[in-house]
């Protein structure tokens, strides 16, 4: 009589250990552990988690949400205070979104997304990084730039909400009322003054994708991202209640907000002098929904984004605060690392500055404070471990003498 084998890997009863009977076919030990893990994983993907937290919006109010973004970045008052109103009623819309069961409202709030418009380096993604954490509801940051229409190389739109679902650790309760950032978001301007470009592969077919998921749709994504997984099964994600944050630099739209301003009734009346000062001005305060359409973004989409936030340039005041004062600031950092190693560092006052006036000529805001910390302490960081010394005392001879070492070593 034939042996009977494993109907998955073909090993007959001799070869393995246990052979299972199912209707019409036999699995072995190995096989039926395989199953499990795929299955398992498949579950994983497929059964959203019911189990979310419900968000008590009572202990986030706006103050205390503020008053939380204080302890961590310096300036932007104006930011923080909108991006903290602006979340607290999201979630308020949410509980009475919930508390309604699905049943209409007389009175529906409607999402307010948020536009922040800042040069780089100057907080926008911290804020938005900050605001999800003290919730603690999943963010996704993702970059427009990649972004283009689906059928070109480059990412789709949809790829954004996969990082979603796997930054909730696909918990889809909580992709459903999670944070996504979309950064570079100027990138995604009609290109209508560029004749180079026959084909608009970003621009506006990019805007009307991204249109349609703020505004609210569902969206069918492959759990793992990408096409390398062309078995994977395609998940449903609801995009009606995630917040989505935009930022961006909007280079060159201070030129459009000048010739309006200076256009305007306002700028009819003004006499020299003052046009002056308005070019001298942090113009980005006065923008407009008009100036981002003149800027390339359409109109539709900008009304999408109700919430419109501009963030300071940082001046040296500023980014001195930001290297000494935060919770986690760069400095208290490099001091930890160091007393790890039983060692006091202190940098005497005009070290600081030296650091500082580094940072405001490299013009990119505070993002450069940790590369210029990197290479002023890269040798005391490689020397000191194995010296017995119980300090080190940063001199502003010794930030000069570091920084140009290694700007001629570059
Ligand atoms: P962007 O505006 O380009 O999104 P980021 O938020 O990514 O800038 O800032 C880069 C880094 O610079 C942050 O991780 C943070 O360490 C620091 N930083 C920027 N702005 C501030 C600020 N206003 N207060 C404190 N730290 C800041």
């Amino acid at each position: 009589m034939d042996k009977v084998s494993c109907s998955f890997c073909g090993k007959t009863e001799d070869e393995v250990i246990v052979l299972v009977t199912g209707k019409s076919g036999y699995i072995c030990e190995a096989c039926a552990e395989k199953v499990a893990i795929v299955a398992k994983k498949e579950i994983e993907y497929l059964q959203p988690k019911k189990t979310v937290e419900k968000i008590d919006f009572n202990s986030f109010k706006p103050s205390l949400l503020k008053s939380y973004l204080d302890d961590y970045i310096i300036g932007q008052e104006n930011a923080k205070k909108s991006i903290s109103v602006a979340v607290y009623n999201h979630y308020k819309r949410l509980t009475q979104l919930e508390q309604s069961n699905g049943e209409s409202e007389d009175v529906e709030i409607e999402k307010s997304n948020i536009l922040l418009v800042g040069p780089t380096g100057v907080g926008k993604t911290l804020l938005v990084r900050m605001i999800a954490k003290k919730i603690g509801i999943p963010c996704a940051i993702a970059d427009a730039t990649a972004l283009t229409q689906a059928g070109y190389v480059g990412e789709d739109v949809e790829s954004i909400l996969v990082r979603l679902l796997q930054t909730a650790d696909y918990n889809m309760e909580a992709v459903k009322r999670g944070i996504v950032y979309i950064d570079e978001f100027d990138k995604i301007g009609r290109k209508a003054d560029n004749p180079s470009i026959t084909r608009d592969v970003g621009g506006e077919g990019v805007q009307q994708a991204l249109l349609k998921m703020l505004e609210g749709t569902e969206v069918t994504v492959p759990p793992q991202g990408g096409r390398k997984h062309p078995e994977q099964k395609m998940l449903t994600i609801d995009t009606r209640n995630i917040l989505f944050i935009c930022g961006g630099a909007f280079e060159g739209v201070q030129r459009i907000i000048e010739s309006r301003l200076k256009r305007s009734s306002l700028g009819f009346l003004m006499g020299e002098e003052a046009k002056k000062k308005i070019e001298s001005q942090d113009l980005l305060q006065y923008i407009t929904s008009e100036d981002l359409r003149k800027y390339g973004l359409i109109p539709e989409l900008i009304g999408r984004l109700p919430v419109l936030v501009s963030l300071e340039n940082l001046d040296g005041d500023k980014l001195k605060k930001i290297l000494i004062e935060p919770k986690n600031a760069l400095l208290k950092q490099y001091q930890k690392l160091f007393a790890m190693e039983n060692i006091n560092l202190i940098f005497e006052p005009e070290a600081i500055n030296s650091i500082v006036d580094e940072a405001v000529a490299s013009k990119l805001g505070a993002r450069s404070l940790r590369g210029i910390m990197e290479r002023v302490l890269l040798d005391a960081m490689f020397d000191y471990p194995s010296k017995k010394a119980k300090e080190l005392v940063v001199s502003q001879k010794y930030v000069k003498e570091r920084l140009t070492q290694a700007t001629s070593a570059a």
